[in-house]
C-alpha cells in the first residue's frame, strides 16, 4: 500500500469505511435501491450545505459543478461579475468567457480576500449584473473569502449569488440559506474526504427561476434533467452515476454526520490554527495575509535559499509526506500544507516534524521541536 501521508488540498485520504463501502458490487440505477441511496447522499449533502433545497450530484470533479452553475444561467449578452483573487476565481470567469459572456472581473490581489465593499461598489457601476460568482477557500492562495458579508450585499441586488465552496464545505462554514447563496457548488474530494469524482450542487428558487427562463447552451450539464430525475420517486440522475462513487459518497457524509458539522468545522479549524503556530515558530511566513487565511489549506513562502523542487522532493522521498506546490506564478515561490478531510494532530505532528528535519538537512536555521510544540500547544487545553 502507498503508505505516503497526503497533505494536499485534494484529493484527501479517504477512511477505511468509505474504500469499503465503494467495493460493493453495482446495482441497477434505475431502482428503488440505488434510489434510496442516492436520496441518502443528497439529503445529506442538503444538511452539509444547510440549505432547505434540494441537492443534486454531477459525475465529474468540481469543475463540472462549476461549469453547470454558470452555463445554466447564461444567455448571449448577460453580464457576470466574477470576483477573482486566484486560480479557482479565475476559473470561473473563464467559464463564463467559453460562453462567450461578458465577464466583468473583480481582481483581488492573491493573498488578500475580496472586501466586500468593492462588490457593492461594482454592483451599484453596473446595474445589469445577472450573477456574482465568488471562491469561498481560494485553495490557490488559502484565503478564505467573507462570503457571509458579500452575501448580506447581494440581498440588495437582483444578481445571483454562485459560490464555489469545493475546499470548504464540511470543512468551514457554508451556511447557504442564511448567507443567501443562489447556486452553490462543492466536489467530493476535498473536505468530505470521499474519492475524487463526484460533484454536487443546490440552487434556491430564485437560481431556478432564472434556469427556467434560460435557453441554456448545454446538454450534459442541463440542470432541469437533474431536478427532474432528482426529484422523482425514486430519485435517478439524467444519465448514468458513477454508481461506485455514490456509495462512497454517501459512507463519507455518514461519517460527517456522526462527527457533527459544527465539531468537523471546530477540528478544521483547530488544526489551521496549529499548522499556522508551526509555520511561525519555524520563522517561515504565511502567503496570505493571517487575518484571512483559511481553514483548510495553508500556503507558505518558500525560504530564501530553499528550492520548492528540494524541499518538497525530501519531504515525499524521505519523509514520504506529499505536501502541494503553487499554482501558476506562485509555482517554486509557496508550498501549500492541505489539513482537510480526515486530519488530526496526529498528521500534523508527522508533517511539521518532517518538516524541520527537511529544512535542517537544506541547512536552514531550525531548532528541532519547536514546530511541533507549537501544534501541540495549540491542541492541549490552555488549563492544562
Ligand atoms: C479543487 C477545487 C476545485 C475543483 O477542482 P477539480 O479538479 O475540478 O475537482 C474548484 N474550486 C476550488 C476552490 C478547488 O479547491
Amino acid at each position: 500500500m502507498n503508505e505516503t501521508l497526503l497533505m494536499i488540498p485534494g484529493p484527501t485520504r479517504v477512511s477505511p469505511r468509505v474504500l469499503k463501502a465503494m467495493s460493493e458490487n453495482i446495482v441497477n440505477h434505475r431502482s428503488a435501491i440505488f434510489g434510496k441511496i442516492l436520496s441518502e447522499t443528497t439529503e445529506m449533502m442538503s444538511e452539509v450545505f444547510q440549505t432547505e433545497n434540494h441537492s443534486y450530484m454531477i459525475t465529474g470533479s468540481g469543475t463540472a459543478a462549476m461549469e453547470a452553475a454558470v452555463e445554466n444561467i447564461l444567455e448571449t449578452g448577460d453580464k457576470i461579475l466574477n470576483i477573482v483573487g486566484g486560480k479557482f476565481g479565475e476559473r470561473f470567469m473563464n467559464i463564463v468567457k467559453s460562453h462567450g459572456v461578458n465577464s466583468l472581473p473583480l481582481m483581488v490581489e492573491w493573498g488578500d480576500a475580496v472586501n466586500p465593499d468593492d462588490v457593492k461598489n461594482a454592483l451599484e457601476e453596473n446595474e445589469d449584473i445577472k450573477a456574482v460568482t465568488l471562491v469561498h477557500n481560494e485553495t490557490s492562495t488559502g484565503v478564505a473569502n467573507p462570503i457571509k458579508e458579500v452575501g448580506k450585499i447581494l440581498t440588495d441586488y437582483d444578481a445571483l449569488y454562485i459560490v464555489d465552496t469545493v475546499s470548504s464545505l464540511g470543512g468551514d462554514e457554508v451556511y447557504v440559506d442564511d448567507y443567501g447563496i443562489d447556486i452553490c457548488v462543492t466536489g467530493s474530494q476535498k473536505c468530505l474526504a470521499a474519492p475524487p469524482g463526484l460533484a454536487a450542487l443546490t440552487l434556491s428558487n430564485d437560481a431556478w427561476e432564472v434556469v427556467e427562463r434560460t435557453d441554456s447552451q448545454t446538454y450534459y450539464f442541463d440542470l432541469k434533467k437533474y431536478r427532474k430525475s432528482g426529484d422523482a420517486e425514486p430519485p435517478e440522475t439524467p444519465y448514468t452515476p458513477a454508481v461506485s462513487l455514490t456509495y462512497a459518497l454517501n459512507e463519507a457524509l455518514k461519517v460527517v454526520m456522526e462527527e457533527g458539522l459544527r465539531n468537523r468545522i471546530k477540528r478544521h479549524k483547530l488544526a489551521a490554527k496549529a499548522t499556522r503556530n508551526a509555520i511561525k515558530s519555524l520563522d517561515l511566513e504565511l502567503f496570505p495575509k493571517e487575518e484571512v487565511s483559511s481553514t483548510t489549506v495553508t500556503a507558505v513562502n518558500i525560504p530564501e535559499g530553499v528550492t520548492d523542487r528540494e524541499f518538497r522532493g525530501i519531504m515525499r522521498d524521505k519523509y514520504h509526506v506529499e505536501l502541494a506546490g503553487g499554482q501558476d506564478h506562485l509555482k517554486g515561490n509557496v508550498f501549500r500544507i492541505g489539513h482537510m478531510g480526515n486530519i488530526t494532530h496526529r498528521e500534523l505532528i508527522t508533517t511539521i516534524s518532517a518538516m524541520e528535519m527537511t529544512l535542517r538537512e537544506l541547512d536552514f536555521d531550525v531548532e528541532m521541536g519547536e514546530g511541533v510544540a507549537a501544534v501541540a500547544d495549540t491542541y492541549l487545553p490552555e488549563d492544562l
